[in-house]
């Protein structure tokens, strides 16, 4: 299962966000056996009404969502590329994560005591782009340091290939700029793929604004700062919540909450959109499968052909596949059934090159 991972200077709201959102969305482990499940890791359901739908149409006895695992990352002051705070352990573990969450504080008052003394979020995001950065350069003066005392074997055509490539990653960072932002083929970000560069990663921006403030939106002042920040950039999304809004929302009954939401002057929190922006920033895809025992959302990667997608649920899926029936999911909303479809003439038969579609609902024929 992919992995994001919260970053943020201390006191911008990590834990709380993290703690609302393991527990809000908090998936069964049950249906998810190859999670590893720790005070700072948690796995958290992606919110598909797509899913609800189909369930509701099939009648199933259950829904198994699409889920993500998210990680708390404490512990980045400024220095910690130096060892500052927790330094390393702090960068170690960003290595691990498929694509990091830059969570910022744009909420104001004064009883929540600042790092760096003020709100600012514009100057939160540089000084930890900073400390990404320099972990990078330090990360590749090492990769040339060994490659030079490396074997004269070394080179060949392809190694002075991936020595071009980290000339342009050295010089991207030295102008400041977080390598993600840069557009890469596919064959470099595979060459380079093997040092866990930390700007690289994918990364989503998530204001982390006042109750009240949310309904402005990104209109705020602060947030706009930030979108200012990141125009232009291919590979980045910005999304405005409040981690204190989602600590409480749990606290209510459900009636209560829409009420409290529309008090709040706006219709869904935020956080919805940032799991499902954090699912697509990872590259992820989901297609269905329904039935009356359960309807569930599988997890591919965009790109992926039908015997991989079947591959999901099972290896011999994959091993054994003969074709997969389908439709979209607006077809599957209007027939109702893969009996109704197939009569219409609207379910297809798809062979091993079908790239799956986000909201293919499909069964697949496989020889065991
Ligand atoms: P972390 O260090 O980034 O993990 O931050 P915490 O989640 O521990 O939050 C630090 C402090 O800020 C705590 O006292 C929280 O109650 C408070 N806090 C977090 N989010 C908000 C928010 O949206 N609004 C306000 N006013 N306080 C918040």
């Amino acid at each position: 299962m992919l992995r994001a991972g919260i970053v943020g200077l201390p006191n911008v709201g990590k834990s709380t966000l993290f703690n609302a959102l393991t527990r809000s969305h908090k998936a069964e482990a049950a249906n998810y056996p190859f999670c590893t499940i720790t005070p700072n890791v948690g796995v958290v359901e992606v919110p598909d009404p797509r899913l609800v739908r189909l369930a509701e149409l099939s009648r199933s006895q259950r829904r198994i969502p699409a889920a993500i695992e998210l990680v708390d990352i404490a512990g980045l002051v400024a220095g910690a590329s130096q060892g500052e705070g927790l330094g390393n352990q702090f960068l170690a573990h960003i290595r691990e994560v498929d694509a990091v969450i830059h969570l910022v504080r744009c909420f104001t008052g004064a009883e929540v005591h600042h790092v760096a003394g003020s709100v600012d979020p514009v100057r939160d995001i540089e000084i930890i782009h900073t400390e990404l950065a320099l972990a990078d350069l330090a990360t590749l003066e090492r990769q040339r340091e060994k490659n030079r005392k490396g074997p004269q074997s070394r080179a060949d055509a392809r190694s002075s290939l991936l020595s071009g490539w980290m000339e342009k990653a050295t010089e991207i960072l030295n102008r400041g700029a977080p390598l993600f932002s840069v557009g890469w083929t596919a064959e470099e970000k595979e060459a380079l793929r093997p040092f866990h560069l930390l700007t690289m990663k994918p990364a989503l921006y998530a204001c982390n604004v006042a109750e009240e403030e949310l309904c402005q939106g990104i209109q705020n002042p602060l947030v706009q700062g930030v979108a200012q920040l990141l125009e232009g950039r291919s590979d980045s999304e910005l999304v405005v919540l409040s981690s204190q809004l989602e600590a409480e929302l749990p606290n209510l009954l459900p009636e209560e909450r829409q009420s409290y939401l529309q008090t709040l002057g706006v219709a869904e929190s935020g956080v919805d959109g940032l799991i499902r922006a954090t699912y697509r920033l990872l590259g992820l895809r989901t297609y269905f499968t329904t039935g009356e025992k359960e309807t569930r959302a599988w997890t591919i990667r965009a790109g992926d052909r039908a015997p991989q997608a079947a591959g999901v649920i099972h290896t011999d899926f994959e091993r054994g596949f003969i074709a997969a029936e389908c439709a979209s999911f607006e077809e599957m909303d209007r027939f109702g059934s893969f009996p109704r479809l197939r009569e219409a003439g609207k379910l297809r038969v798809e062979g091993k090159d079908y790239v799956v579609a986000d909201g293919d609902v499909i069964e697949f024929r496989f020889n065991v």
